[in-house]
């Protein structure tokens, strides 16, 4: 038997547009995914919802140093400092996530000492790790979606293939960072990595 998830990806408020890190596209995108948490049909396809959270207490030389120019691919201006409003997920999303009752909602937090891009490097408020949580929910397939697509989306789909869930990446529902990285991804990157693509 199938059993399905939704990971959203890091729709925190520090890599939106006005936020210290922001991609560009991610308050439209967190605005069309939280309609489509309200709709039954759309979460009607999901057994477990996952969310995740950059969550940095002290990430070493993942924040450029103090006068440092950030490199952008490793280091990284601070964002996402837990507890901060910048690690917030987006209200309007956040609120539809707080409106599902039908299934479980599991809150994933990565990144607190060291940089973390995939979703499965996070661990739950009960310090469980989300592989471990998913196995043990008896999740089979895994939809992705969130910020950035050449990012955290994509480690994390990387990871979740690697570890043998049957893995699609929501493409209306991805935003990312660069685009000829982006558009690789989806010409031949994710296929290459046997994660699929689907729209919504
Ligand atoms: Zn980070």
């Amino acid at each position: 038997m199938r059993s399905n998830a939704l990971i959203v990806v890091d729709v925190q408020y520090d890599f939106c547009e006005g936020g210290s890190l922001a991609v560009v596209g991610g308050l439209g995108m967190a605005s069309r995914l939280a309609a489509a948490l309200r709709d039954e049909a759309f979460v009607g396809r999901y057994d477990v919802l996952v969310t995740t959270q950059d969550w940095h207490i002290d990430p070493g030389a993942h924040f450029a140093a103090a006068g440092q120019v950030p490199d952008f691919q490793t280091s990284w201006p601070v964002h996402c400092v837990a507890g901060s409003d910048g690690a917030r997920i987006i209200a309007e999303l956040d609120d539809a996530v707080a409106g599902i009752e039908t299934i479980p909602v599991i809150r994933v937090f990565k990144g607190h000492y060291s940089a973390a891009y995939s979703g499965f490097e996070g661990v739950t408020g009960d310090d469980e790790r989300l592989l471990d949580r998913l196995r043990s929910d008896g999740v089979t397939d895994v939809d992705i979606a969130g910020i950035a697509t050449d990012y955290c989306v994509k480690q994390t789909a990387i990871h979740a293939a690697d570890a043998g869930f049957g893995t699609t990446v929501l493409q209306d529902f991805a935003v990312g960072i660069d685009d000829a990285d982006v558009a690789a991804l989806y010409a031949s990157g994710f296929a290459a990595a046997g994660v699929s693509v689907r729209h919504r």
